[in-house]
């Protein structure tokens, strides 16, 4: 059954309910109307026909007295037939009200008691001897007594048909008023009922929702009927179990995914590490366990810190979430050194990744740790051998230099053109590879760390003139301009004076090569923070952009320009830099020249 059928149904049960309260009220308020009615009708029309009778007959009795002289007595006589004409009229209106037993046996005596007074009246006229006031007068009493039973039987039943009427209305008072009741209580049952059958599984789904949405997905609403609430808590139910298939779907789906992730990080030869924005580890894979010596612990949850103590590592981490993106570091300044249990040296370089999700803040970053050692070790190897291979190479070099000087001495103008010409170019060849084993040497030196830096105060002024000194010739044979420009004579820096003299006179000797004629050199200096920023100006023909980070590089010299060293120069200015802790960049307009600037820690 429907549920519309069901509230109306209840509905027109109430309705149904009041109707027969109101109907029965009705039936009452008639009966009760009909009962008084009644009394009217059955007692009161007799009652007066009683009383007017008894009227007449008390004034028939003052006449009659009245007509005891016999003189005059005719005069009364004609009085007697009015009012003997009203007792008549009377007696008829009471004859044709006979209600109640008895009434009709008085009414009959009545008539038959007046009838023999009427008699004995006329014979007493017409015979006057006989006329006996006394007999007459007895009869009329006669007449008069049955008419007050008349009354006296019609009051009676008056008075018990209005006790009736009483206790009619009290039954009907009381009947009404429990028909009421029971209606009322039956309506209010009627509609507790609905309400329960139609609140109750709304309740029940409106709970299991709670529950559903809690993530409870075996809940189920009981299906009591088979109306449209029953039919929602079934398609309920149907909803439910279906949410619980694809929530079981979807961890299945997640934990396979996961199972997969883990399976790929734990293959994963580098080593991995996930940090959250409060910098702790949110995960680690076994290879960086393993580097990072944290096997047998959690390291979840482990702070930077104390997994990278003496690294760069954690405040650039902290500085990508602070500034919502990765910061930059050159790849040479990205490796982490550590010692294994055994106590080897290892090298990692570390590569940084973000995790984000879409038009979200950074939720995570990965550190990514790549062995190195062996890289490092072939570098080392490398430099080993080159440093072997130049120093090997030296002796042999000098003393071939020394020859072929020798040689020019000796076929010193006895030699043809093209002798000479052999001989000067055999000495160039030469003296080129001396400086080549030389930088080669001086770079190994540098790269394996084999160098100690011989520390002092070094006043910039003084540095400045030593360069002058070196170059001042060179520069005015090719009209070159050198201008210097120092904000402060007492300016100095804490270094290698020789070997920053080195890096200087190898950036302006190159500048110098490639200034054309009367072009313009200017060495400068300038106080930034606590570094000493020095810099070698040219207007030379500048450096394309993709160069101007790989000329550090060794070997590296731009392609399709004449050059006339070997391509080591600036490798080692940036090695000698960064053993004093500064760094060296050139900033560049390709064909309006080229500036080279490094720092230096300040002194004092
Ligand atoms: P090289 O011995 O070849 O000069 P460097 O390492 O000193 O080696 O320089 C590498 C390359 O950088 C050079 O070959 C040259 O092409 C370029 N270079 C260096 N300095 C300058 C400069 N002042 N102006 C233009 N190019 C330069």
């Amino acid at each position: 059954v429907k549920l519309k059928t069901k509230i109306l149904a209840v509905n027109g049960l109430v309705l149904m309910l009041l109707g027969a309260v109101v109907v029965w009220a009705l039936v009452n308020i008639i009966s009760l109307g009909q009962a008084s009615d009644a009394i009217l009708r059955e007692n009161y029309r007799s009652i007066s026909a009683a009383n007017n009778m008894i009227n007449s007959l008390d004034a028939q009795a003052v006449l009659l007295r009245a007509s005891g002289a016999k003189e005059g007595g005719s005069a009364f006589l004609i009085s007697m037939n009015e009012v003997e004409g009203a007792f008549l009229e009377w007696l008829g209106r009471a004859r044709d009200n006979i209600t109640i037993p008895g009434e009709a046996e008085l009414v009959d005596q009545i008539s038959r008691q007046f009838a023999e007074f009427r008699l004995e009246f006329k014979n007493s006229i017409r015979d006057e001897t006989a006329f006996s006031l006394d007999s007459l007068e007895l009869l009329l009493h006669e007449v008069r007594s049955t008419c007050r039973r008349l009354l006296v039987l019609n009051e009676n039943t008056m008075y018990e048909a209005s006790n009736q009427a009483r206790v009619l209305s009290r039954e009907a008072l009381t009947s009404t008023l429990i028909t009421a009741l029971t209606a009322l209580v039956s309506a209010l049952v009627l509609s507790f009922i609905l309400a329960e059958k139609v609140v109750k599984p709304i309740y029940q789904i409106g709970e299991a929702s709670r529950r559903l949405s809690d993530g409870d997905y075996s809940v189920k609403v009981p299906v009591t009927s088979r109306d449209e609430l029953g039919t929602l808590a079934g398609e309920f139910n149907r909803m439910a179990a279906q949410l619980g298939r694809f929530h079981e779907m979807n961890i299945e789906k997640i934990v396979s995914e996961k199972n997969k992730a883990d399976t790929i990080l734990a293959s994963i030869e580098d080593g991995l590490v996930v940090f959250d924005r409060d910098l702790s580890v949110a995960g680690i894979n076994p290879a960086a366990q393993m580097i990072l010596q944290t096997e047998g612990f959690p390291g979840e949850g482990l702070a930077c810190e104390s997994l990278f103590p003496h690294s760069p590592i954690c405040s650039l981490i902290r500085d990508s979430f602070l500034n919502e993106k990765l910061s930059e570091i050159p790849e040479e300044d990205r490796t982490l050194a550590v010692v294994d249990g055994e106590g080897n040296p290892h090298h990692y370089q570390f590569t940084f990744s973000v995790i984000r999700g879409r038009g979200k803040p950074l939720s995570g970053i990965v550190v990514m740790l790549r062995d190195i050692t062996r890289m490092k070790e072939l570098e080392n190897l490398k430099s080993e051998f080159v440093m072997a291979a130049s120093h090997e190479l030296r002796t042999p070099l000098t003393s071939l230099g020394m020859s072929i000087d020798l040689l020019r001495e000796q076929f010193l103008g006895k030699a043809s053109d093209m002798e000479q010409d052999l001989i000067d170019t055999a000495r160039e060849e030469i003296q080129h590879m001396k400086y080549l084993t030389e930088d080669l040497l001086e770079l190994s030196r540098l790269e394996s760390g084999r160098i100690e830096l011989e520390y002092d105060t070094v006043a910039v002024k003084q540095l400045f003139g030593v360069i002058e000194g070196i170059f001042r010739k060179q520069g005015e044979t090719r009209h070159v301009v050198f201008t210097m420009s120092l904000p402060d004579d007492d300016l100095s820096f804490r270094g290698d004076a020789n070997k920053i003299t080195w890096v200087l006179s190898n950036l302006v000797s190159n500048a110098l090569r490639y200034v054309p004629e009367q072009g313009a050199i200017d060495l400068s200096a300038a106080r930034i923070g606590y570094n000493l920023h020095i810099s070698v100006g040219d207007n030379g023909p500048g450096i394309p952009v993709e160069y101007q980070s790989r000329i550090f590089q060794k070997f590296s010299q731009i392609k399709g320009r004449k050059s006339g060293g070997s391509g080591l120069g600036l490798a080692i200015c940036k090695e000698i830099i960064r053993a004093h802790g500064g760094t060296i960049w050139v900033e560049s307009q390709q064909g309006k020249g080229s500036v080279f600037t490094f720092t230096l820690p300040l002194s004092g």
